[in-house]
């Protein structure tokens, strides 16, 4: 490799090889969007927009890094068939795993020898893992890097925002039930304390439209999020209703984006697309 050639990047003239060799900086400096997707609380779908949203910005001829920070339950690999993929060392970098030609996948899944493997690490190993996701895997010129965090506001995300610089911008997933908004709302103090903006609130599992009737049910009720994000001031993107095809399509490892144009599951996930910064 020629000497002012990046590792990472394959530019010529980068001068971030020699950082990243040093591992006190990686080579971000090519990627240019850095999104970090955040949940107050578990299983509210914070992975699956993760993963739908990279999949969809990849289908849209967009260069995307996915990564998986969720150390005690890496759920990326499960959402879009790579179960039991391993990632590949080619030194000094670990080689992610290509979804499709644009989207470059990472996760602690790859890394375990077995799935059903625990993690039990304290912070700053949990931290330092990170920091090697990160600035240690071959992610090249990105449009987007798309962060999925482990729910609150704990070590991973604080070591992911620090990592990733003041340019990350956070993007929360939330349910409407009200037990999960006090939970969106420390979502939004964390981004507010570590400096970094916030692209918009997505509520999900919002309305159920019943396959036989059409009938719209509110199971965890409606408009949550969005009354919250008027009130704090923070964009709302939009809402993904709770849908069979979502959990179908999350059990085969298969995107949403394979559903029809005129599914209400894409049309809703489109609209969230096109509010992202860069697109
Ligand atoms: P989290 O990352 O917040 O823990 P996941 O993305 O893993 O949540 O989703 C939890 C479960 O809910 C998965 O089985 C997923 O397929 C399902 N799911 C997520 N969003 C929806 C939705 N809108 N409708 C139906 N099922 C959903």
């Amino acid at each position: 490799m020629s000497e002012n050639k990046c590792g990472s990047c394959n530019v010529e003239g980068c001068k971030s090889r020699g950082k990243a060799d040093a591992k006190d900086k990686a080579c971000l400096d090519h990627i240019k969007n850095k999104l970090v997707v955040l949940s107050g609380k578990g299983g509210v779908g914070k992975s699956t927009v993760a993963a739908n949203l990279a999949v969809a910005l990849s289908e849209a001829g967009k260069k995307v890094g996915l990564l998986d920070v969720d150390v005690h339950g890496p759920s990326i690999p499960r959402l879009l068939g790579l179960k039991g993929k391993k990632a590949k060392l080619k030194e000094p970098w670990l080689i992610p795993i290509q979804w499709n030609e644009n989207l470059k996948v990472m996760s602690l899944g790859f890394l375990l020898p077995d799935d059903n493997e625990a993690v039990i690490w304290r912070g700053p190993v949990k931290g330092g893992l990170i920091k090697q996701l990160i600035e240690e895997v071959a992610w090249g010129n990105l449009d987007y890097l798309i962060v999925d965090c482990p729910p609150g506001t704990g070590d991973e995300p604080l070591s992911v925002m620090q990592i990733l610089g003041k340019d990350a911008k956070g993007i929360i997933v939330t349910t409407p039930q009200g037990v999960a908004i006090d939970d969106v709302r420390r979502s939004i103090t964390f981004c507010n304390k570590v400096e970094n903006p916030i692209v918009g609130i997505i509520e999900n599992m919002s309305g159920f439209v019943c396959p036989k009737c059409k009938e719209v049910s509110d199971i965890f009720g409606s408009g949550t999020g969005e009354a919250l994000a008027r009130e704090t001031g923070v964009k709302f993107l939009g809402r993904i209703p709770l849908d069979m095809e979502i959990a179908r399509a999350g059990d085969m490892g298969r995107a949403i984006t394979e559903l029809p144009e005129d599914h209400p599951v894409k049309k809703a996930l489109s609209k969230i697309v096109a509010q992202l910064p860069g697109v």
